[in-house]
């Protein structure tokens, strides 16, 4: 008999994790935005802003609707956490799967990234800037967000999701739509509604099978990012610069970084370099790049009223994008991704509204100071000049989007999924999506989602 799966949210994981499933089962997706519309949950700080943009929307194929689609494996290497660290190990046979769910059109993504990390660490030793490694962040030039397959029964806009219990398991889950009420019943119920979005939903669940905990939500991490600085690179190496910037394979394009290890091994950040026409080294402007970029549709055309828009680093950055030429020049922008740990944040509801209280630890910026004080040392022999600040404040530093980590996964009793991703308190109910990415060093966590995501309906298929 084909199994009865509810999903809850229809962003990155419950997209994927709808269309593998609906082969084999019967898939009813829960999602609380629109099917064809975004909206864009109201969010307050309890500290720091996220960052000047929306990273987080409600609607068929949630962020989805806002990424640029930018596949990275998470290194085993850099994660600290055992427990997490075998979870990601076995959800490596399902990269090639995931990368093509996630429009990589060629047959081994896994092939093409590992052919690239070689290539490019081959021409990072010949400019001799070696620091810890290389990586490479594949960017598909097609792309769209995430589409849900006709064969799964699709409930747009629900409210008052609630859930039955009998003893440890979930029978049917209940919701409105409109003005409808809605009973569903459920073999096996999964939360994939985001970093920001899955607390709340887990939080039903616990009151409802009669448990509770702190760790809800209280890990949350993201990237913090921002450019740091500007280097004129030396004659003899800008070629190979520009190279190892991006490289362009036709039907998509690999960005290019340097990997930066902490001393104390825990922290793996990275830098980008991005050409650019001046040495002019302004938050002001790296502000507004940023918020340039990461818009989109009209308020990108209401952003585009500003004088900031004819300086030469933006007009640069506007005809790569727009006419896809590299400016042939030596100067270079430097877009600094770093590593957060759990610690001191936290994702919580208050009543109906989302709260975030994000910031960067004091200690966080002791480690990226120090690991951008190590970035000029690697680039000080092969440039003519470098403006970078190394003696960062968090002012400098923006979220990626890459919200994670709200819900605690792991051996310990204090975690709250197992490395099924099940919860531990319910025989059938699992969690999958940003939220129970533990670690991520400096890597997007969209494809380490996606192979999760695969992972798990293999798992919930095979369970007899
Ligand atoms: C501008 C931008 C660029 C990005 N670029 C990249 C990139 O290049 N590469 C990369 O890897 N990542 C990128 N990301 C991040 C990436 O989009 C997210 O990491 C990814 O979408 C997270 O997937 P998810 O399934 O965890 O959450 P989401 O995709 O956000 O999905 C969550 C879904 O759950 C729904 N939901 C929320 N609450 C409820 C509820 N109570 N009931 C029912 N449904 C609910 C939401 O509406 C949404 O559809 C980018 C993000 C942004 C904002």
């Amino acid at each position: 008999m084909r199994k009865k799966i509810v999903v809850i949210g229809g962003g990155l994981a419950g997209s994927l994790l709808c269309n593998k499933l609906v082969k084999d089962a019967d898939v009813t997706l829960l999602e609380i935005g629109r099917k064809n519309s975004i909206q864009y949950p109201k969010i307050a700080f309890d500290r720091k802003k996220l960052a000047e943009v929306a990273t987080f929307c409600y609607g068929g194929g949630g962020t989805t609707n806002l990424w640029h689609n930018g596949l990275i494996p998470l290194s085993q290497g850099d994660i600290v956490s055992r427990d997490f660290a075998e979870v990601v190990a076995e959800a490596l046979p399902f990269t090639d799967a995931a990368a093509s769910a996630l429009f990589f059109s060629r047959d081994s993504y896994s092939l093409a990234y590992t052919g690239l990390v070689s290539e490019v660490s081959g021409v990072a030793a010949r400019i001799g800037m070696v620091a810890d490694g290389i990586d490479c962040l594949v960017y598909p030039k097609k792309f769209n967000r995430l589409e849900i397959d006709s064969r799964v029964d699709e409930l747009y806009s629900v409210a008052k999701i609630g859930f039955v219990c009998d003893g440890q398991r979930i029978t049917t889950v209940t919701c409105t739509a409109g003005e409808r009420a809605y009973s569903v019943d459920a073999d096996v119920v999964i939360v994939a509604a985001g970093a920001l979005g899955s607390p709340k939903i887990i939080k039903e669940l616990l009151t409802v099978s009669g448990n509770s905990s702190d760790g809800l939500g209280a890990g949350f991490i993201d990237h913090p990012m921002g450019f740091v600085g500007k280097v004129r690179f030396n004659k003899e190496v800008a070629g190979l610069v520009r190279q190892l910037s991006i490289y362009d394979r036709g039907d998509y394009v690999s960005r290019n970084a340097i990997r930066l290890r902490s001393a104390c091994g825990r922290y793996t950040c990275c830098a980008f370099f991005r050409p650019a026409l001046t040495m002019d080294n302004r938050l002001d402007i790296y502000k507004y790049k940023s918020l340039l970029g990461a818009s989109s549709g009209l308020a990108r055309i209401r952003n585009g009223f500003s004088f900031k828009i004819f300086h030469p680093d933006i007009v640069a950055e506007i005809v790569a994008h727009l006419f896809g030429v590299t400016i042939p020049s030596r100067t270079f922008n430097i877009l600094f991704i770093a590593e957060q740990k759990r610690g001191g944040n936290r994702v919580y509801y208050d009543g109906e509204d989302l709260r975030v209280d994000w910031s960067i630890s004091a200690d966080e910026l002791a480690v990226y100071r120090a690991l951008l004080k190590k970035l000029e040392g690697v680039l000080r022999p092969v440039a003519e000049e470098v403006n970078l600040v190394t003696d960062i404040t968090e002012d400098w530093l923006w979220s990626a989007a890459h919200h994670s980590c709200t819900v605690p996964l792991g051996n310990s009793p204090e975690d709250l999924v197992d490395k099924d991703l099940k919860l531990k308190m319910l025989e059938n109910v699992f969690v999958c999506d940003g939220s129970i990415i533990q670690e991520h060093s400096y890597a997007n966590t969209g494809l380490a989602i996606g192979q999760l995501a695969f992972r798990l309906a293999r798992r919930v298929l095979d369970e007899k």
